[in-house]
């Protein structure tokens, strides 16, 4: 069943196109060319995919290109509504949801039944997710005709394969997880330590409009903050690893201090 709240699309650049998700506050992309049309991440679960691929075809009748930005399932599970098509994303995306899928299958199933939502439990314990097949090392050019797509790994941050998808001539960027509107960002598949050089790399770029992975489009100057965040938590984790602080004193220290401290590399 499609519920009519499922989502709703802005236009955050000339063609290039938001939509805001209420599960999760996703946020997924959609930039239109001439000839092909690109999607930025695919929902969390073969239903949850289906819906996307539905609305994405009321707004265009194009080829598709799906890109991927990291391998957490509310991106990606959704991903074989679309197919057949090229399915971009880093490698150690492929190998991580390869990995991985099965156990955030099960833990988040558990989280939507634990939380009274049987049919999105079901659903995702349904859904098993396609790999991505175009690799994107470190980065790809996608041409959809009357405008080329930068797809581009800036560095690790949120994950240690996180993709970027650069509209240059709209001066848009997708960036997944990198950033997040509207909650802290998550650290627990996160390289920390070098998160801030990849948001460096990410303004270096000078995004008008940067779409997060979840919640509203936002501007570089929301990018800088988060950056300066995610640099206190470095260092942080930093001092932690030297035997100079505790986890819990650096846990209230944090400029996220609800976010659960991140393991060890
Ligand atoms: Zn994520």
């Amino acid at each position: 069943m499609t519920r009519a709240a499922d989502g709703r699309w802005s236009e955050v650049g000339d063609g290039v196109l938001a939509r805001r998700h209420p599960e999760l506050d996703l946020t997924t992309g959609l930039v239109l060319g001439d000839r092909r049309a690109l999607v930025v991440d695919t929902r969390g679960d073969a239903r949850q995919g289906a819906e996307l691929a539905g609305a994405v075809r009321m707004v265009t009748a194009l080829p598709l290109i799906v890109v991927v930005t990291h391998a957490h399932f509310d991106h990606c599970f959704g991903t074989a509504a679309f197919l057949p098509c090229p399915v971009f994303a880093h490698p150690r995306c492929r190998t991580t949801l390869a990995r991985t899928a099965r156990a955030q299958r099960a833990e988040w199933a558990t989280y939507y039944r634990d939380r009274g939502d049987p049919v999105t439990a079901d659903a995702l314990a349904a859904t098993d997710p396609p790999l991505p097949d175009h690799p994107v090392d470190p980065e790809a050019s996608v041409d959809l005709g009357v405008r080329a797509v930068r797809l581009r790994h800036l560095g690790r941050g949120h994950t240690d394969h996180d993709v970027v998808v650069h509209v240059p001539d709209a001066e848009v960027v997708f960036v997944g997880d990198l950033v997040e509107q509207g909650a802290p960002p998550d650290l627990g598949d996160a390289v920390v330590a070098e998160w801030p050089a990849t948001l460096d790399a990410l303004l270096a770029l000078r995004p008008a409009v940067v779409v997060p992975g979840h919640g509203e489009p936002v501007d570089a100057r929301f990018v800088g903050s988060q950056r300066a965040g995610l640099a206190e938590v470095a260092a942080l984790h930093a001092a932690v690893a030297a035997g100079e602080l505790d986890a819990a004193a650096a846990t209230r220290r944090s400029p996220y201090p609800s976010v659960p401290w991140p393991s060890p590399p």
